[in-house]
């Protein structure tokens, strides 16, 4: 029996042209694949139109904004970089060409804002309710009642923070908060890395106004400052130390030569009446000990700089949580509220102070928080 085997699908060699053609894609290459995409996407993102013109170039159409800033109505985009001449106006388009930087800088400028769900677990909270992040003694839980999934509007804020002074470092923080601005979480990270997410905002169809984007804002600034109040004395605690040695070793090193250079004074004082000159020297010694004293300090003083590079509108999904406590004849029920898109459970609040609770016990017949059992 004869086998018909498939034709290779490899497409065969095309015969090299009369004319020769320009240079192939291939030397584009030589940018980083990730290059082109993100400038037409953020020519795009900014409302211009990007048209191919010949030899893999762009025309853009610039927006108003971009024509008074760059002064021109339109710009041509070339990202070959074997491109011996450039037409008239056109600008190299690398990322560390000149026009590779101002449009990176205009980027850099402007956060990206983004619209994500959080989708929801199923089931929205553990079969034991509150019980899985709240303790008890002298106590037993009830069953969990779970109300249904609502989604509720959120909004994140990432930002680069760096830290400048002595040991330079960067850390991606994200803070998000409530639609009133009160923080729900602060995560040293990129992004929620236990949470699965969709494009667009779910059952959430009215844009923010104006007031509630300032009020947003504020709190966001107010926030970051606390947050980053708290990094700095872990930072002072943590790199504090290697400065202070610096100073140390310098302390050391210059005491020990101006307690040398002293000791030569007092031997000529008694040789000869040249004492001058060597007293100058300690002094020279002692300016210069505080000069580099300074320098040291200067060079591990803290600054923090905050980018904020993104912004998320979120719509995540919430419910309540309901449950009982007993012991004997008392019944107190304890009230939540779950992350859906964690599955996880707030901490109650403690019946008697109305504190946050991670335990919770019976005092004289009612339900107490340890603090409130103490006093
Ligand atoms: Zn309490």
């Amino acid at each position: 029996m004869k086998t018909i085997r498939p034709r290779r699908k490899t497409a065969r060699r095309r015969r090299a042209p009369a004319v020769p053609e320009p240079p192939p894609a291939a030397v584009l290459t030589t940018l980083p694949d990730t290059w082109r995409p993100f400038v037409g996407r953020w020519f795009e993102g900014e409302g211009c139109e990007v048209r191919s013109a010949a030899r893999g170039d762009w025309e853009i159409e610039l927006t108003p904004d971009l024509k008074k800033r760059w002064r021109r109505q339109r710009v041509r985009l070339v990202f070959d970089p074997l491109r011996a001449t450039l037409p008239r106006g056109a600008w190299f388009t690398a990322p560390g060409s000149g026009a590779g930087r101002r449009v990176l800088d205009l980027a850099l400028e402007r956060p990206l804002v983004t619209q994500r769900t959080a989708l929801a677990q199923v089931p929205g909270a553990p079969e034991s309710g509150i019980a899985s992040v709240c303790r008890v003694r002298g106590l037993t839980w009830g069953p969990a009642r779970l109300g249904p999934v609502r989604y509720e509007r959120r909004i994140a804020f990432h930002a680069i923070v760096t830290r400048w002074g002595g040991l330079p470092t960067q850390e991606p923080w994200i803070i998000m908060l409530d639609a009133e601005g009160r923080l729900i979480e602060a995560v040293n990270g990129r992004r929620f890395e236990d949470v699965r997410t969709r494009e667009g905002l779910y059952q959430i169809a009215e844009a923010p106004d104006d007031a509630t984007l300032s009020l947003w804002m504020d709190a966001a600034r107010a926030h970051f400052d606390a947050l980053m109040d708290e990094r700095e004395r872990e930072w002072e605690s943590s790199v504090g130390r290697l400065r202070d040695d610096e100073l140390e070793r310098l302390g050391a090193f210059f005491s020990a030569r101006i307690e040398e250079e002293e000791e030569r004074q007092r031997r000529r004082t008694h040789a000869s009446d040249e004492a001058d000159l060597g007293h100058g020297d300690a002094t020279s010694l002692k300016l210069e000990w505080e000069r580099r004293s300074a320098e040291v300090r200067h060079r591990w003083s803290l600054r923090t700089e905050i980018r904020l590079w993104g912004i998320e509108e979120w719509s995540w999904p919430v419910a309540d949580i309901d449950q009982e406590l007993r012991a004997g004849a008392v019944h107190v029920r304890l009230h939540s509220l779950v992350d859906v898109a964690r599955g996880l459970p707030a901490l109650p609040n403690c019946p008697s102070c109305g504190v946050t609770a991670e335990m919770l016990v019976r005092r004289h017949g009612h339900v107490a928080c340890v603090q409130c059992a103490r006093d």
